[in-house]
């Protein structure tokens, strides 16, 4: 490439460019349950007692935002199953029985059609692009090379890039995962840092995301609401920000995502099937009709 400009910068997608707030949190963990529900893991489940399950689970997803969905789905099994947050890359790593290792896949299937199902229903209802992006987007690529670099699959982050109306002509790249998810953020940003930018920024939105860019050798910026994007537009003038403080969830945060996710949880367990349209209502505005 001749026209490289000097300097790269990369969204996550997910939070940065669309703001879909706590929805994919609750949507992970109410995903993992019902797929553990509706097979063979049920049996590591607490019908009585489901508190016991969404404490165990948020350890698991607390360490993996942003991550490849299977990742995300195994660390929370990983709880549920052995209380150990630790994603997996077989199932035999959980220390299931051999017919359980089977049932892994329909577990996967079930939480990938389910947890689609939800985010397909938010996108199209309630998710956007934070307000000064697509401006920020047209400012910036003057000066940079820009790319996404996002855990979602390949071929539906492409489809929500073009969902939320951007404009490819103004990217470089679009990167997701692979379906397995062998291919995270960090291994995307060092691929792109290796095509010879002098500076790569990773504009992020979770603490997960500064670890991949660290990992990465790359810079980082963190947009957690709009007011973020004025911050950067400032900084940049000075040249490529780098700010590399963690931070966590906040307990009130994690109260909020839990108290959702367990009342979706037991209206589950009860039987009572609810539609996409109606559980991503619910968790946007308390009601289930509009
Ligand atoms: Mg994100």
């Amino acid at each position: 490439m001749t026209n490289m400009k000097k300097n790269a910068i990369v969204f996550d997608f997910d939070g940065p460019l669309v703001n879909s707030g706590w929805d994919k949190s609750i949507h992970i963990l109410f995903s993992s349950f019902v797929a553990c529900w509706d097979t063979g893991f049920r049996k590591f489940l607490h019908p009585d007692n489901l508190e016991i399950d969404i404490n165990k689970m948020i350890q698991g997803f607390v360490k993996y935002p942003g991550a490849p969905r299977f990742q995300q789905l195994s660390a929370v099994v990983s709880c549920i199953v052995r209380n150990k947050p630790e994603s997996v890359k077989e199932p035999y790593e959980l220390g299931v029985d051999e017919n359980l290792q089977k049932e892994y896949k329909k577990l996967q299937k079930r939480y990938n059609e389910f947890y689609s199902g939800l985010n397909n229903a938010a996108a199209r209802l309630f998710w956007k692009p934070l307000p000064p992006v697509r401006k920020v987007i047209e400012t910036l690529s003057k000066d940079y090379d820009l790319y996404v670099a996002s855990g979602i699959i390949q071929e539906i982050l492409e489809k929500d890039f073009d969902h939320y109306g951007f404009d490819r002509k103004l990217f470089l790249g679009i990167k997701g995962s692979d379906p397995a998810g062998a291919i995270d953020k960090a291994e995307i940003l060092k691929q792109i840092k290796n095509s010879g930018y002098e500076d790569v920024l990773f504009i992020g939105d979770s603490s997960k995301d500064l670890e991949y860019a660290r990992k990465a050798g790359v810079k980082f910026f963190r947009i957690k609401t709009a007011d973020d994007y004025e911050r950067l537009m400032n900084q940049i003038k000075n040249g490529l920000p780098d700010e590399q403080d963690i931070w966590e969830y906040t307990e009130q945060e994690l109260e909020i995502i839990k108290s959702k996710v367990l009342f979706l949880m037991k209206i589950y367990a009860s039987g009572k099937k609810l539609s996409y349209q109606d559980i991503t209502r619910w968790i946007n505005t308390g009601r289930f009709s509009p």
